[in-house]
């Protein structure tokens, strides 16, 4: 009743193949790793009993009837085992936790407990099989077996369909095919019981497994002996769950900057050095290259990551020699740590991306340090788009106003135009928080829109007079820019309001500037229809003086960390750019003032305009008016620190 040996050979091959280039790769340790790996010994040690099997049935009076039963009773328990541990596979990959309940338990491991109490008995029992007059023979139960079988293909569908949620939609499909094919085999054994076709068919099932979820290389960097993110998702779904971990991350500062400065292939080479040295330096942890220059090294809560951290460090003084080019490469550590155990790795992996991302634009060395505990970070993006939403939709963005004041006469002489939103219960949501989200998904533009609108209702109610300022300015985004239709759009809102075109100036960051090709075009337009335009928080970015000298800016911001800068430690270099920029003849406004020493220090190098704290923060507009409405001397002036209540500080 054994298969033939010219069914097994072939399969035996393929499973030969199959071990070899798996053990070849080096392996995660997950726990569907483990299992799949548990599951290959399974089928090897099956196949290699069927093999004995047939030849000992063929051979029948060579060896003891003990043998013969021995090689039975151990080739059923795998047959049990096996199915057992295919739906292990599947439980592995929908992350469901056999442990968390009893009843799970015990309905997962009862038939298994049930199928191989039979086996074991069945020499005595002859209810899975027996020998007669030298034959095998399928015994009077050996339905139990089908049953099993059944039983665990069934339960698998079942725990997919309560959680299929976890998967894409490719894994799902390839867990319906291998369970599909293993339901098969079991049919086609059930109906030709002399066919013994189930090693072909858990065989077919390994493979898909094996093509979909185990495959090493599509966990393996494709630059040196690292893992790559999907590997670092995998690990942090189980790993994040079971328990405490730690991620010793860091990115290299400006990579792309420095891939053009070295070339590609050096630099990749050089990650590839990397790679190997992080490999050596902690053989019991697991090295990922993620991707744009970000490392992570993840370990147990006992990783000494002080240790590994001052030995990378240590490394990084070095160059490293890629292709006979020296890298002087500098990096930014990122550590995260977790008590808790619920957070999913979609949480994680935003978190870690998010602070390489800040790491990557910081200038100082300082780590930056992630308690999970204290952040929860989705939560806040999804409340920060809902917000966005509804007030774009209900048209309830609001604008804050912020004085600018000219130097030589110390009042008030223009006002920037601030966006904020509100959360649900109300509080305000800085732009800090919003704007690149705003910028990412496109809401910027109806977002910028409004800001528009409001602040030329505002001209239009005629507040510029009442409160003796001479224009707005208005924050413009790159991403407004790329609409090709935005100076026709800005120019019907300020009809509609009848608003004069010069009392409004817009505002473009310099970090804008770095694809000024595509923005030199956008500021054309809206400087023939009368616009004019300031630079925003210059300093912050890549500043060039040769190119700015060639824009069409009236007006230059100095950012306000350029402002601090000075302050923390004075020196010439301000005073000879605001210098350069007024021979330019470029007004010049200093941002951040927040103290008298600070007004006085600027105005004296020759700043025209300054705007900070120290004159008043952003205000709702009711209260701007209140405060600075110049022909209505009846209404006591407020006080107005309590303007703001940051939802997000
Ligand atoms: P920005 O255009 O450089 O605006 C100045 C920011 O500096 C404002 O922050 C203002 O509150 C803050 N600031 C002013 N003086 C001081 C000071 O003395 N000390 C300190 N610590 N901060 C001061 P805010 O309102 O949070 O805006 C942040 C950024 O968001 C703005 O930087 C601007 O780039 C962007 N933004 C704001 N509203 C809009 C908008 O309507 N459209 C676009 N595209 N961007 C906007
Ligand atoms: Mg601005
Ligand atoms: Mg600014």
């Amino acid at each position: 009743m054994m298969s033939n040996l010219s069914f097994v050979i072939p399969g035996f091959g393929i499973l030969l193949i199959l071990l070899v280039y798996y053990f070849s790769r080096p392996q995660l340790s997950t726990r569907s790793n483990n299992t799949f790996i548990q599951l290959l010994g399974i089928q090897s040690l099956g196949l290699l009993l069927d093999v004995c099997a047939g030849m000992m049935q063929a051979d029948f009076g060579s060896f003891p009837l003990w043998m013969h039963y021995g090689i039975l009773t151990a080739y059923y328990i795998l047959f049990a085992a096996r199915i057992f541990w295919f739906y292990l596979f599947t439980v592995d990959l929908l992350q469901v936790d056999l442990q968390a309940r009893a009843t799970r338990m015990i309905l997962s491991f009862a038939v298994f407990a049930i199928a191989e109490i039979s086996v074991l008995l069945s020499f005595r029992t002859g209810a899975i099989f027996y020998i007669k007059d030298g034959v095998y023979q399928i015994g009077n139960d050996y339905n139990i077996l089908y049953g099993c079988f059944l039983f665990y293909v069934m339960l698998s569908f079942l725990l997919l369909f309560f959680n299929y949620d976890r998967l894409e939609r490719y894994q799902i499909v390839s867990i319906v095919a291998y369970n599909s094919i293993l339901l098969l085999g079991n049919l086609i054994h059930f109906l030709f019981p002399q066919y013994l076709v189930m090693n072909t068919f858990s065989l077919m099932a390994i493979i898909i497994i094996y093509l979909t979820f185990q495959n090493p290389d599509l966990f393996r960097s494709d630059r040196g002996p690292s893992f790559n993110s999907t590997a670092f998702r995998f690990m942090l779904e189980e790993v994040g769950r079971a328990k405490n971990y730690r991620i010793l991350g860091f990115v290299l500062r400006n990579y792309a900057d420095e891939r053009e400065i070295y070339g590609y292939h050096q630099m990749d080479q050089g990650i590839g050095l990397i790679s190997r040295f992080l490999r050596d330096l902690c053989p019991g942890d697991t090295v990922f290259y993620l991707r744009n220059g970000c490392f992570a090294v993840m370990g147990n809560e006992r990783m000494d990551w002080d240790t590994i951290r001052r030995k990378i460090y240590e490394r990084f003084q070095q160059p490293w020699n890629a292709d006979g080019a020296d890298l002087f490469l500098t990096i930014t550590f990122v550590r995260i740590s977790s008590q808790s155990k619920d957070y999913d790795s979609e949480t994680i992996i935003n978190r870690m991306l998010s602070a390489f991302n800040e790491a990557q634009k910081k200038y100082s060395v300082d780590d930056i340090l992630i308690d999970l505990d204290e952040i929860h970070d989705v939560d806040r993006q999804v409340d920060v788009k809902r917000a966005l939403d509804r007030a774009i939709e209900t048209d309830s963005v609001e604008i804050f106003l912020q004085p600018l004041i000219e130097c030589k006469s110390k009042k008030m002489i223009g006002a920037e135009v601030l966006a904020r939103i509100r959360n649900e219960e109300g509080r305000i949501i800085p732009p800090g928080v919003f704007i690149e989200i705003a910028e990412q998904n496109g809401q910027i533009n109806r977002l910028g829109t409004q800001v528009l609108e409001k602040a030329c209702r505002f001209i239009s109610e005629g507040n510029l007079e009442k409160t003796g300022l001479r224009w707005l300015n208005v924050n413009l985004s790159p991403i407004q820019c790329m609409n090709r239709d935005l100076a026709r759009q800005f120019r019907d809102i300020l009809n509609r309001f009848q608003v004069n075109p010069e009392e409004v100036h817009l505002e473009i960051t310099e970090a804008s500037m770095v694809d000024f090709t595509i923005l030199e075009k956008q500021i054309q337009s809206l400087r023939a229809s009368g616009f004019q335009f300031a630079l925003d928080d210059y300093g912050s970015g890549y500043s060039n003086l040769t190119r700015v000298k060639h824009y069409p800016f009236i007006n230059i911001k100095l950012d306000l960390e350029v402002v601090w800068d000075y302050f923390r430690e004075k020196d010439v270099l301000l005073p000879a750019l605001v210098k350069a920029f007024k021979q330019l003849n470029f007004t010049v406004t200093a941002e951040g003032i927040e103290t008298r020493e600070m007004e006085e220090a600027l105005s004296s190098i020759g700043c025209d305009y300054l705007q900070g704290y120290y004159y008043s923060k952003p205000l709702p507009v009711p209260e701007f008016m209140a405060k600075y409405t110049v022909s209505d001397l009846t209404k006591p002036v407020k006080k107005s620190e309590t303007a703001e209540v940051r939802a997000f500080s």
